[in-house]
């Protein structure tokens, strides 16, 4: 099947990735996996097979955890640095159904009162497709699939606050389709404007293109970004935290 492709000149795309290139760079080091204002964020990465990032927003009174990984390696140094921090785990976020994001969620909370959120697409699509991702998956990954995989224990709506305290309340916006076949954000309400988009921006990455179409893609990518200000800071899954400007870049790329 054909579609068309808007015409964009070497020119308008360079201009594009450059304007992303300075959008990255021109973030203040010390928001980057550093903090924001009074809430410490720590970025837990996980290099291999490929390089996905979950944070841990810290405030005095405890933690909360967006993502869990993939692997078990990776998973458990996650739940290894929440341990080292020292502070109760009060929930984990889930913000997207694909299995580099939602596969280390056992190691993450095991043994610990911690309840999972997610938007109810994203808490189905990651319980309807478990199965297949795990004949999938497993024999790519051998032990480093966890086995202990574990989904949402509680639901979240459109527009709904999860409030931890003074830094550590997050506002859920349900997407739908976009990356994944379900997608979801969680801003966090902070001195400086901070939001988790998870796989909504490869943040000059190449971007996963195989659930849903990129006509989707294109007309989601704006929502909510839109309405945020342009000096939000963007936390994604995929590279450097990145601003709304790098939307144009993302769309040129798609
Ligand atoms: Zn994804």
């Amino acid at each position: 099947m054909s579609r068309s492709i808007p015409k964009l000149s070497r020119r308008a795309f360079g201009a594009d990735a450059l304007m992303a290139a300075a959008a990255v760079a021109a973030l203040d080091a010390s928001a980057q996996c550093g903090g924001t204002g009074a809430t410490p964020i720590h970025c837990t990465e996980q290099e291999v097979a490929f390089p996905v990032v979950a944070y841990i927003f810290e405030r005095p009174e405890g933690l909360v955890v967006v993502d869990a990984l993939l692997t078990d390696l990776a998973s458990k140094e996650l739940r290894a640095e929440v341990g080292a921090i020292g502070k109760p785990l009060q929930a984990a976020l889930l913000a997207h159904p694909h299995p580099d994001h939602y596969a280390g969620l056992g190691n993450l909370v095991e043994a610990l009162d911690a309840p999972t959120f997610a938007v109810p697409g994203v808490n189905d699509v990651v319980r309807r497709d478990d199965a297949a991702k795990d004949a999938l998956i497993s024999g790519m990954f051998g032990p480093e699939w966890p086995t202990n995989r574990s989904f949402p224990t509680e639901t979240v709506i459109e527009g709904s606050t999860l409030d931890y305290g003074p830094g550590l309340s997050f506002q859920v916006t349900d997407i739908g389709p976009a990356e994944s076949f379900h997608d979801s954000v969680f801003v966090l309400e902070a001195e400086a404007s901070v939001a988790f988009v998870c796989d909504r921006i490869f943040s000059l990455k190449h971007a996963y293109m195989s659930d849903v179409q990129n006509s989707s893609k294109l007309a989601a990518i704006d929502q909510p970004m839109a309405k945020m200000a342009e000096d939000t800071l963007l936390f994604v899954g995929y590279g450097m935290p990145a601003t709304p400007a790098l939307l144009q870049w993302q769309k040129t790329y798609l």
